[in-house]
Parts: structure tokens; C-alpha cells; sequence
């Protein structure tokens, strides 16, 4: 039986909104179908080892968590995670997470490093937070879907020139309230300012995510009438 390894990086610092409520979800959904599910984590001045795991997570956190995570990431954990995503695992970093996927975080005369898995800037711009309930249209290979969840972020993102967004904005603000793309999707890694937690209120991603990294096809779950409700009453929230 396949197993999702998982491995969840800062959880203790990057958690907000309780995003680790994402991997209850993850965890849920492999075991009611007898999929095998293993959790690990890691966080400031460890290293991993990118073949230990399919799927890596990170939620979200405070402007000032960031920054010593930003550094540590930058320093113990780039190349692992280039290696992990080159090869195929899946990646999902929400919000404070996904903004430290791209080149920087800007904030404060300050510059964070990202990763460098995916092609974006973060930029703390004069201007109110962007707040509020959210919805978007995104595609990942099974045709378009919505996506529906909660944004709260100071940080404003901007795209490269051919990097592709997860989805084209409905409702709310998105990346940067301004060019309508919300968050980013590069070969298996996502990154989203979606809290919700995200998965819980949308849990056919929950279940994408799972095909994506065990390269297995599901069949729906029966008896998701508590998620879906939970799925429409997020995209009602929205306005959608
Ligand atoms: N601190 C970041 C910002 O305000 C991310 C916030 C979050 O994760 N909700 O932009």
C-alpha cells in the first residue's frame, strides 16, 4: 500500500490561522482510504533528506517568525528543497510560507531571502492589508475548480514574466489586489495566501495533492457531505 510521507517545515512557527489543520486533513484522507501516512518535520538549523519525503508543507506566520526562518531556510534547507522539487514531490506553502518559495520578502528597508523554487517577489508596500474572504479559479489537471479560503497578508507578490499563477482571482484580493493571479503553480509546487486552513474548506485539493505525490488516480470520497458543505459555505463567504 503507498504511503504519503510528509514533511512540514517550522510548524511550530509557521502556523497560522491553524494552517497545520492541512495536514489532519492530508492524514484523514490517506487513512480512510488504507493509504499508508507518515509525518515528520523539521525546522530551524536541521537538514532533510529530499528523497525521504513526497510532500512538503509549510503554513503561514508573522512578518517577524519569518525572518528567522527565512535565513534558516536560505541556509540549511535550499538546495534539499530544489533537489526534492526537481524530481517531482509536491510542495504546498501557504501565505507566509509561499512568499519565501520565490527570490525575497521585502519588508521594512529589509530584504529575506526565499528559496528560489519559483519566480516571485514579495514586497511589503505601503497600504492597508489585504484581508478578507477569497475565492479563485484554479486548473490542476482535472479541469477548472474553485478553490475558496481566507487571505490576511501585508506582503504584496508579484509573478515573473512566464511564471504561471495557481489561479485567476473571483473574489478577493489575491497576489497583489492588483493583476487578478493568485498565488503560483510550477510543475508539483503550489504556493497560496488561502488560509482557511485551505484544505478542510477544499478538500478536492486535499486529494490532488495525494494523486500528485503517490502518482496514483482516487475515486471520491463517499460521505463528504460535512467538506462539501464546508467548500460551498467558504465560496458563499467569497461572493461566488
Ligand atoms: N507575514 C506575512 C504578511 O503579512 C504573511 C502573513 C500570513 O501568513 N498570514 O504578508
Amino acid at each position: 500500500m503507498p504511503a504519503l510521507r510528509v514533511l512540514s517545515l517550522y510548524p511550530e512557527l509557521m502556523n497560522i490561522y491553524a494552517d497545520r489543520g492541512n495536514i489532519a486533513v492530508l492524514r484523514a484522507r490517506c487513512e480512510w482510504r488504507g493509504l499508508g501516512f507518515e509525518h515528520a518535520a523539521t525546522s530551524l538549523g536541521e537538514r532533510f533528506d529530499p528523497d525521504a519525503h513526497g510532500l512538503f508543507y509549510m503554513g503561514g506566520g508573522q512578518d517577524r517568525d519569518q525572518v528567522a526562518v527565512a535565513h534558516d531556510m536560505a541556509e540549511t534547507k535550499r538546495d534539499a528543497l530544489h533537489e526534492a522539487a526537481d524530481r517531482g514531490a509536491v510542495m504546498l506553502a501557504v501565505c507566509g510560507g509561499y512568499q519565501l518559495l520565490g527570490h525575497s520578502y521585502e519588508l521594512g528597508g529589509e530584504e529575506l531571502p526565499g528559496v528560489g523554487l519559483v519566480d516571485l517577489r514579495t514586497i511589503r508596500e505601503p497600504g492597508p492589508r489585504l484581508i478578507g474572504n477569497c475565492a479563485i479559479e484554479a486548473e490542476l489537471g482535472t479541469g477548472p475548480r474553485v478553490i475558496a479560503g481566507f487571505e490576511n497578508h501585508g506582503g504584496r507578490t508579484y509573478l515573473g514574466a512566464d511564471e504561471s499563477p495557481l489561479g485567476r482571482v473571483l473574489a478577493g484580493h489575491g497576489n497583489n489586489g492588483r493583476d487578478g493571479f493568485e498565488g503560483v503553480h510550477r510543475g508539483n509546487v503550489i504556493g497560496t495566501y488561502l488560509h482557511g486552513p485551505l484544505l478542510p474548506k477544499n478538500v478536492w485539493l486535499a486529494d490532488r495533492l495525494i494523486e500528485l505525490a503517490l502518482g496514483i488516480e482516487l475515486e471520491p470520497l463517499p460521505g463528504d457531505r460535512l467538506e462539501e458543505a464546508a467548500h460551498a459555505a467558504a465560496k458563499r463567504a467569497a461572493g461566488v
